[in-house]
């Protein structure tokens, strides 16, 4: 193309903008054609399977890489003390919030549902099961089955030992550099498919999730998507304004991709790659703060989850009539936590671990067969929540480590 030639429309168009488009005329095309709106849903499935196709390599050598980049066992130490602590921090707002949310709009008064007995939730893993899964047998069965937590775990010995070999280590450690560079390079090729691929996710949702299956939990849907909306725009706006002393829309702005990929996919683990994206791109964030911060995120920090776990829980108690006390409260808080932390990052695990919750303070298992017929709705929201959450405490970690790019995080224009 001639220097004089002007880029047609799409060319001109920001990505965020054709992503945005996407995701508005999938929903118009569920509407207008219902279920036959699922003729679309391949482009989806081949975006996702696109996404997931960069998952392990692109975690494994971003990781490695940004440990690398550190060369200091100290310093990766004090970033994963600030990392857990702020995951923490927040989730635990965000259970409180989505309860308050819930007892405020009490979203079960009124609704009237008989149980179908008999539903088998499924089985939870527990707290110690989750620990001691956390160490590879074989990393190479880890890599192939995608274990992310199991190779978070290799990816941090591989890091150090790097490190602690030295020079030794350098044709390895430039080999993983090149490598991650690669990957970044693929991650723009899928991402250019993104536009259709939201689309088609989009359009098979909206088509399959009618009117008639939303209306009777409109209200639990809607106290779970006003909770989702307040804690980003008031904790992480928050938390970013008091703590980072950053303007909050630049964030809200940078992230927007993550944000309509994570809505549409209900996957945070899938939407890594895009997050890696944008918080090196759009938030400036370091490749060592971003390809650490991350991908434990998308792994532990569940707010979104945490929000919903809260909700949820409350809305069966006043559909079923049974009083919480004080410590119900309590031990709702600590185990949504908990149970949010063993939440994996793919579409509907929040509902398996809801039964966590629910069975800690005597509720119902059988309940969670009225929340499973709109959890793909309640997913959409928990887990671009969780993505959210994972960026703004990465670009928390990147500003206090002096790992932020002002220029990139303040630009007006994001990619
Ligand atoms: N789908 C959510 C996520 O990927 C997890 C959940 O189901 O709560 O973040």
């Amino acid at each position: 193309m001639s220097d004089s030639s002007r880029p047609n429309l799409w060319r001109r168009l920001p990505l965020w903008q054709k992503i945005l488009g996407g995701l508005a005329l999938g929903i118009l095309a569920g509407a207008l054609m219902g279920k036959d709106a699922s003729a679309f849903k391949p482009l989806g499935d081949i975006f996702i399977n696109a996404i997931k196709m960069l998952i392990v390599p692109l975690v494994f050598s971003t990781l490695v890489v940004g440990i690398t980049s550190m060369r200091d066992p100290q310093k990766m130490g004090r970033i994963g003390g600030k990392t857990i602590a702020l995951y923490l921090l927040t989730t635990a707002f965000a259970i409180t919030i989505g309860m308050l949310a819930s007892s405020i709009f009490q979203p079960g008064a009124g609704v009237d549902f008989s149980f179908e007995k008999g539903m088998d939730a499924k089985e939870a893993p527990s707290l110690v099961q989750i620990l001691v899964d956390l160490v590879p047998r074989n990393p190479i069965d880890a890599l192939a089955n995608g274990n992310i937590m199991q190779i978070i775990v290799f990816a941090i010995g591989i890091g150090i030992s790097l490190i602690m070999i030295g020079d030794k280590g350098e044709p390895v450690v430039r080999v993983f550099d090149s490598f991650a560079e690669v990957m970044y390079k693929l991650t723009e090729f899928v991402m250019a498919f993104a536009p259709f691929g939201v689309f088609g996710l989009m359009a098979h949702v909206s088509g399959n999730y009618g009117m008639d299956v939303l209306l009777p939990l409109a209200k639990v849907i809607g106290v779970a998507y006003l909770a989702s909306i307040l804690h980003v725009l008031v904790v992480y706006s928050g938390l970013l304004a008091l703590l980072g002393k950053l303007n909050p829309v630049r964030y809200l702005r940078g992230i927007l991709d993550a944000l309509v990929v994570a809505f549409s996919s209900a996957s945070s683990s899938g939407t890594l790659p895009i997050s890696i994206r944008c918080a090196r791109k759009n938030l400036g964030v370091s490749e060592g703060v971003s390809g650490f911060v991350l991908p434990v995120g998308a792994t532990i920090n569940m707010d979104g989850t945490a929000i919903y776990q809260g909700v949820v829980a409350l809305f069966i108690a006043q559909l079923t009539g049974i009083e919480l006390s004080m410590m119900d409260y309590g031990m709702i808080v600590l185990t949504g936590t908990l149970a949010s932390i063993g939440t994996a990052g793919v579409p509907g695990a929040g509902l398996i671990m809801l039964s966590i919750v629910l069975s800690q303070v005597g509720l119902p298992l059988e309940a969670i067969a009225v929340i499973a017929g709109i959890d793909r709705i309640l997913d959409m929201a928990r887990t671009t929540v969780n993505v959210a959450g994972d960026l703004m405490v990465t670009t928390l970690v990147g500003k206090s480590e002096k790992e932020l790019d002002f220029e990139i995080y303040n630009a007006p224009h994001k990619q």
